[in-house]
């Protein structure tokens, strides 16, 4: 059973979100995974709040600005006419951010020797259980997006 720490014990409108996206990739989120990394990914506050925010999805997109009226179209503004700006396009599929993506985790391959996936519920979620060796990488792929100096010193002295 699925702990989700929203009122009613239910799922909030981004949980639910998410849960549609990886349904569409014939795979499931391991929630207790996620929400008990929330707070593992870094141990900064305000990573870990940015860690919460992407659990809820609780970040403005072009869609979520066209649906506020803010913006005459729900798309992209990097990417070809007709791209929705939707959470996981802004946040993991839009080309300049995949890219950037497929370079942090290129690094961490090599400074951790492992093989972490190109996955964005890994990355973006921080749900361990898609993770290949979870003793060698559990919460390692959480901290690729808020605290890569905690395991990456080369990155902290590089130029
Ligand atoms: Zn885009």
């Amino acid at each position: 059973m699925t702990n989700y720490t929203h009122k009613n014990n239910s799922p909030s409108a981004g949980m639910r979100a998410w849960d549609r996206d990886v349904a569409d990739l014939e795979q499931a989120l391991d929630w207790d995974a996620i929400w008990s990394n929330v707070f593992c990914a870094s141990e900064n506050p305000n990573h870990q709040y940015i860690h919460l925010k992407f659990c809820h999805r609780a970040y403005i997109t072009p869609v979520a600005r066209h649906r506020m009226g803010l913006t005459d179209n729900p798309y992209c503004t990097f990417c070809t006419p007709g791209t929705l700006g939707s959470f996981v396009h802004v946040v993991w599929e839009c080309p300049g951010i995949f890219e950037f993506w497929g370079k942090v985790i290129r690094t961490l391959n090599k400074l951790m020797g492992v093989q972490l996936p190109m996955d964005p519920f890994v990355h973006l979620l921080n749900d361990s259980s898609k993770l290949p060796d979870r003793k060698n990488t559990q919460n390692m792929a959480g901290r690729t997006d808020c605290s890569q100096k905690d395991y990456s010193p080369a990155l902290e002295t590089s130029p």
